[in-house]
């Protein structure tokens, strides 16, 4: 029987799973990434998760991450995991005897979730708005990458002169469509003396619950209201040029922030998305909500892995 190992390298924990041909999942691991260590030490906690996971069965492995990849092979960025510049698919190779291919934690998601949605579309944006705005192409039924890092969607420029991005510029589509800018208008919002039950539960310089911030815009916070209703514009105005820019056939929207909010203002969204795509091209576009929730990363990485063991380089 052909297993799989599919891994979540994140900033904060590694998560793997061994699958079976069908995508049940066999086993599962998981252990603290503990980034500040550097590298060798993180290497070495990844390849321990293999470890608990290889067996003479495995006959691929796919591996997610935030950042950039190049070839399905190099970590070119990676901003929370030592793995800068580094080729780790040929390093992993070197210790196992089968493909390795690495993606994108948001490519991945959304491979995942197109996957084993069973969509018949086969041009796909996904956009996934939690902290930051992720996204990921699937074109012609591929994922596509373009020559590492395409789909950064949240670092889209939105507003001129608008907030600092994470990034490193002024204005990204993340300064207002996700919770990191919404952090910085809610603090600016609580030095002018506004009022708000958000800063009932908001920590200073922590980031806030979305849970905090969906009960806070239930109960018809002003404030609340006003951060979702900014992002919703800024979303809107971003899938419309992505629908006239790529015309694909599915929009997918995940990540915490939808998941809470879509059923809520996924009506609104859709509208302002068509009234900002060029007239002639507003039909036959279909926007759904993802399903898998957190494991959509580490099920786009099976698939990966199934990509692998084919012999195929994305
Ligand atoms: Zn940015």
């Amino acid at each position: 029987m052909n297993k799989y190992i599919a891994i979540d390298v994140g900033g904060s924990k590694m998560l793997g799973a061994q699958y079976d041909e069908e995508g049940q999942v066999l086993k599962r691991y998981k252990v603290k990434t503990k980034a500040h260590r550097g590298r060798k030490p993180v290497f070495e906690t990844l390849l321990s998760v293999i470890d608990q996971l290889f067996d003479p069965d495995v006959v691929a492995m796919g591996i997610l991450m935030p950042g950039v990849i190049q070839n399905a092979r190099r970590v070119e960025m990676c901003s929370n995991i030592p793995f800068e510049k580094m080729d780790l698919a040929e390093l992993i190779e070197e210790k196992y005897p089968v493909p390795v291919l690495l993606g994108n934690d948001v490519d991945l998601a959304v491979l995942g979730e197109w996957k084993q949605g069973g969509y018949t579309e086969q041009h796909v944006v996904g956009i996934f708005v939690g902290t930051g705005v992720g996204g990921g192409f699937i074109f012609h039924g591929q994922l596509y990458t373009g020559q590492g890092g395409a789909a950064e969607i949240g670092h889209m420029p939105y507003k001129r002169d608008g907030l600092l991005c994470g990034c490193g510029q002024f204005g990204c589509l993340e300064t207002v469509a996700a919770k990191s800018g919404m952090l910085q208008l809610i603090e600016k919002e609580r030095k002018k003396g506004t009022e708000s039950i958000l800063f009932d539960t908001l920590i200073p310089g922590e980031m806030f619950h979305t849970t905090d911030l969906y009960r806070a815009w239930q109960k018809g916070d002003p404030l609340a209201r006003k951060v979702i209703s900014k992002s919703v514009e800024a979303l809107g105005y971003a899938v419309g040029t992505l629908n006239t820019l790529l015309r694909p056939e599915l929009f997918i929207f995940g990540g915490g922030v939808m998941e809470s909010f879509y059923d809520e203002i996924c009506e609104e969204l859709h509208e302002k998305a068509l009234a900002h795509t060029m007239p002639a091209l507003r039909d036959n576009v279909r926007f759904i909500r993802s399903f898998l929730g957190d494991d959509a990363g580490i099920t786009g990485a099976y698939y990966l892995a199934k990509e692998a063991s084919l012999g195929r380089r994305l």
